[in-house]
């Protein structure tokens, strides 16, 4: 069996046997990884300590025919501020819960890995309150679901857009509005961050936008991840 070495986020682990636990990696080279880390559970393991979901890691693994196994580990970020604050740990949390729901196995995602590895980095060196939504709706326009923002979605008016419906993907004029009401400056922030301007959107203090911007990006991730195991015809997958 061969042994390689990647970069890794830790996106979580599950219980395996007795002893172990399979732990689900986003590599930088090598896509989504589930790897046996053995004997993990029994004794105060050094291994386990170092992956911890939403640690960032230098690993070593022996390939297998279904799962491969740790071979070695060396944290590089333990991200430890970014723990050690609730709200910045559930945000830090759910960004790679969500792209554990996302990616496949065993297929490269480089732009993955560094969106999420840029993101978890970013998380730890200050708190945002638009960090975990501007991660989905980043993370969301990789997959294909750019929300449309400047015209009206059902019809094409260019008009003032006054609702957000996250199944059709876009802002609604008066006439069709359907989803939730949103304010202009609400529109201007997801604009913001879609064209890039991700340090200005960062930058924000909380306001009444700020968290409308937040609550869309979580129902457009929700909606997203629902039509995802739905084509998949998958409904109750580990993790
Ligand atoms: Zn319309």
């Amino acid at each position: 069996m061969s042994v390689y070495r990647d970069n890794a986020v830790v996106l979580g682990s599950y219980k395996f046997g007795e002893a172990d636990r399979v732990v689900v990696l986003l590599t930088e080279n090598h896509g989504k990884i589930r790897a046996v880390a053995k004997g993990v559970r029994k004794t105060k393991s050094s291994i386990g300590a170092r992956l911890e979901p939403m640690s960032h890691v230098d690993i070593s693994l022996r390939s297998g025919r279904e799962l491969d196994t740790v071979d070695q580990v060396k944290l590089i970020y333990a991200h430890q501020r970014l723990r050690d604050d609730f709200d910045r740990l559930r945000q830090g949390l759910s960004m790679v819960e969500a792209m554990n729901k996302i990616t496949p196995d065993r297929e490269p995602v480089q732009h993955l890995y560094e969106l999420l590895s840029r993101a978890l980095h970013a998380l730890d060196e200050r708190p945002a309150p638009l960090m975990l939504a501007a991660f989905f709706w980043r993370l969301l326009s990789i997959e294909g679901y750019t929300p449309q923002l400047d015209v009206c979605v059902a019809c094409g008016e260019e008009g003032e857009l006054v609702s957000f419906d996250v199944v059709e993907g876009g802002a609604h004029c008066g006439s069709c509005r359907t989803g939730v009401p949103i304010s202009a400056p609400s529109l201007a922030i997801i604009r913001l961050i879609l064209g890039g301007r991700m340090n200005e959107a960062l930058a924000m203090p909380e306001s009444m936008a700020v968290n409308e911007v937040n609550h869309l990006a979580m129902e457009a991730m929700e909606a997203h991840l629902e039509r995802r195991l739905r084509s998949l015809g998958v409904f109750d997958r580990h993790l």
